[in-house]
């Protein structure tokens, strides 16, 4: 059987025996893999703290075939993520970036771009930068990487450009995934009446040439980004992700 060797980001772990772990990584070269790591829970495991979530090792491991469980032979630390002994709300964020890949990626698929917004994000919430671009510049990445980037500057129903209606406010179609006109809102359920400040940092963050130059948020925009954030992910993934729940100081 053949190893494989590669750069990974540990984002779920759950006990499987008394002594071994079921341990999801984020790897660079191979996307999601789940993986058996036999001993890890003994007092001394072989795999000592390589296998703590959100830690970024140098992984072994040997593919199987179907759905069985690939199986983790060795793992060495690179880097810890050490945000959460500080700040509880860059925990979470932490952890939310690992369930957005969880949910949303395939095994053995990999993503090379989003390791790498991933690496570094967990590097900057580890630098203590504002948790709330930090999370929303993940986003969009995430979004832009798996073709589901909303669109913020033409309608999602006809693919003219939108601009602010009655009351300075714009039409944001969830399940359409984007602005609407007013001529598009006809049979759109799902439909969020947002300020005109949240859709042009939207524009401004959309367009921004590298994830590092996303805008902060503005603090009275804050609410209605995280919002629709939320519901659009929520729609994508057909359920409100768990995380999100305690997000909920970056609304403000
Ligand atoms: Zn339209």
């Amino acid at each position: 059987m053949s190893t494989e060797k590669t750069e990974a980001i540990v984002i779920r772990s759950v006990a499987w025996s008394e002594t071994s772990l079921i341990v999801t990584l984020f790897t660079r070269t191979h996307g999601k893999v789940s993986a058996v790591a036999k001993g890890a829970r003994r007092l001394k495991s072989p795999f000592e703290t390589s296998l703590d979530l959100l830690a970024k090792s140098y992984v072994v491991f040997i593919p199987k075939s179907n759905d069985t469980l690939d199986l983790l032979t060795e793992a060495k630390l690179i880097r810890r993520f050490r945000s959460g002994q500080r700040s509880l709300l860059a925990l979470y964020c932490g952890y939310y970036l690992g369930e957005l890949v969880f949910t949303f990626t395939e095994n053995h698929l990999p993503i090379e771009t989003l390791f790498e917004a991933m690496d570094r994000s967990l590097v900057k919430l580890d630098e203590m930068e504002d948790p709330a671009k930090i999370v929303l510049a993940f986003e969009l990445e995430f979004l832009r990487v798996l073709g589901h980037l909303p669109s913020f500057e033409l309608c999602a129903g006809c693919g003219n450009s939108v601009e602010s209606g009655r009351n300075r406010s714009f039409l944001f179609g969830v399940d359409a995934g984007g602005v609407l006109c007013e001529h598009c809102l006809a049979g759109q359920h799902h439909v969020l009446r947002l300020e005109e400040e949240t859709i042009h940092y939207f524009r401004e963050a959309t367009t921004a040439k590298q994830p590092d130059q996303v805008p902060i948020v503005p603090f009275a925009a804050r609410g209605e980004v995280r919002l629709v954030m939320e519901r659009f992910i929520a729609h994508l993934s057909d359920r409100r992700l768990r995380l999100m729940d305690f997000l909920e100081e970056l609304k403000r």
